[in-house]
């Protein structure tokens, strides 16, 4: 009897070890689903809408997770990154700093580039308020999420950017009642039916994100600064040879050399 509670423990526990040590942290989806299981502990009040995509006036735009509560419209925007994050919340383009390989004189980082996530999450506000808006207009709240594994080095006094580990206490810290039941299930069916489901529809934007892409990458190797189109210069930085704009320092693009 008690051998068999033993066997049992012990393969709840390497269970649960299983299910910690597999969890993937590169990939944004998995970053998605993550950031999905945190959002199904809230109480049944709070109705959860993963990965829809919206149309807006330049197209579509594809939205994590939309949380509809009695308390507000959440919008997340999750970023599954690691490493340190720096960040202004009215910069363009936010950055990513990770340790690289060991030198003999230390560590090199290695740094990216990416859009300013809470300027992302501004334009599926808007086109949420536009979708919202024959049922009234309501408190949305927009909010950017980074995994447990980014150590945040920003300044956004305005907006939330959280790691995932207080997402919840970022949602519940709104607790005032502003949005009636039946207009709640509103809100919700308009939504689902503005989602495109569509997955030619899904294709063609993920194809223009992956075509802008490319042409960035055509630009780059005609040493063409994708954002101003002056000349791409290679230049000297501490952590060895980089393409740098000639517009520096009105341009700051920089991009590793090929
Ligand atoms: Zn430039």
């Amino acid at each position: 009897m008690l051998g068999s509670i033993f066997i049992i423990i012990v393969f709840i526990g390497l269970f649960i070890w299983r299910m910690i040590m597999s969890s993937p942290d590169n990939i944004g989806k998995a970053g998605e689903k993550r950031v999905a299981r945190k959002l199904d502990w809230l109480p049944k009040e709070y109705i959860i809408l993963n990965d829809i995509m919206l149309p807006t006036q330049y197209g579509t735009t594809q939205i994590d997770h939309i949380v509809v509560s009695p308390y507000g419209i959440f919008v997340i925007e999750t970023k599954n990154y690691k490493g340190w994050i720096f960040g202004h919340e009215n910069s363009e383009e936010w950055k990513q700093s990770l340790l690289g390989k060991k030198k003999f004189w230390g560590w090199s980082s290695e740094q990216h580039k990416f859009r300013n996530p809470i300027r992302q999450n501004q334009a599926h506000t808007r086109a949420i308020k536009r979708i919202t808006s024959e049922v009234g207009d309501f408190r949305i709240i927009p909010i950017v999420v980074f995994s447990d594994k980014a150590d945040l080095k920003i300044t956004t006094p305005n907006h939330i950017v959280v790691n995932w580990s207080s997402l919840r206490s970022a949602i519940k810290q709104y607790d005032t009642p502003c949005i009636p039941d039946d207009n709640i299930k509103k809100i919700i069916n308009k939504i689902n039916s503005a989602n495109i489901i569509d997955e030619h529809a899904r294709e063609a934007h993920a194809s223009s994100i992956h075509l802008t892409q490319q042409r960035n990458q055509q630009l780059i190797a005609n040493r063409i600064c994708p954002q101003c189109h002056s000349t791409l210069v290679e230049r000297d930085g501490r952590f060895g040879r980089f393409l740098g704009c000639s517009n520096y320092p009105k341009c700051k693009f920089t991009s590793p050399i090929e």
